[in-house]
């Protein structure tokens, strides 16, 4: 660890969804996808920001898509829970082998594979610079890990939930389906609500604005985005009070 380096955020909630991690697949998870993750959680680890991780599971499954082929919701949800302790476990894997410490906790206990969520265990793991897996979502159906990532980063006193997506930053509209779109470089809580923007769903981000809790959305793909991010440099979109 380096003790010249300053970084702005000494202890970062980083939610990846789980889109990132199938690649250019269509499903599933794609090892190049995870080593480049882990190499670039690597880079901010080697400077000291300690890094809680919260993984989705739209690679995978996601309830809502689940409800709409007639299984259950409740059951849908749940097959989306287990899905990203799947992803965890494959993160947690890839990591060890970059030599990058981690310990996956899980929201539902899953004796055997990993552990239950400990809030006190978690801050210990975070002061000695592991990296912190926390899969399972909030351990509930009918939330979303943008739910768990804002509420764990609130947990663990995260200076700001950074949210690590294939697209730049927050846009007016979809980029990938409509033309003339406006990117947002900075917005406060209000605008998010006010434009009806997609940053996170309704729940997830009303626990960031009750607790301040600052939000980045940003490109993960992009090299050294995270990095840049903690150094203060101006990534994607950032939204506060
Ligand atoms: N999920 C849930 N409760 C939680 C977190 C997740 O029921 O607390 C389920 C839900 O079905 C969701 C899926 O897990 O669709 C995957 O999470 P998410 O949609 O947030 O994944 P992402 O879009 O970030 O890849």
């Amino acid at each position: 660890m380096s003790t010249n380096t300053k970084f702005i955020y000494p202890r970062i909630l980083l939610k990846i969804s789980g889109e990132v991690l199938q690649g250019v697949n269509k499903f599933g998870i794609d090892i190049n996808s995870l080593k480049k993750i882990a190499e670039e959680i690597k880079l901010v680890l080697n400077i000291g920001v300690q890094v809680g991780l919260v993984i989705g599971s739209g690679n995978l499954f996601r309830g809502s898509t689940l409800s709409e082929v007639g299984i259950n919701r409740i059951a849908s949800d749940h097959i989306g829970i287990l899905s990203t302790i799947i992803n965890s476990l494959a993160m947690h894997d890839i990591m060890h082998n970059s030599s990058i410490r981690s310990h996956v906790m899980s929201a539902i206990p899953i004796n055997g594979i990993c552990e239950a969520y400990n809030y006190r265990r978690a801050m210990q793991l975070l002061c000695n610079n592991a990296v912190v897996i926390f899969s399972a979502g909030i351990g509930n159906p009918l939330f979303t890990t943008d739910s768990a990532a804002c509420l764990r980063g609130i947990e663990t006193q995260s200076n700001i939930i950074l949210k690590g997506t294939k697209v730049d930053g927050v846009y007016s509209k979809d980029p990938q389906k409509y033309d003339h779109v406006i990117f947002y470089k900075k917005l406060t809580y209000k605008d998010v609500l006010k434009k009806e923007l997609k940053v996170m769903d309704l729940s997830a981000f009303s626990l960031a604005r009750d607790h301040g809790l600052p939000i980045r959305v940003f490109n993960i793909n992009k090299p050294k985005s995270l990095y840049r991010i903690v150094m203060g440099h101006d990534e994607g979109t950032i939204i506060t009070s």
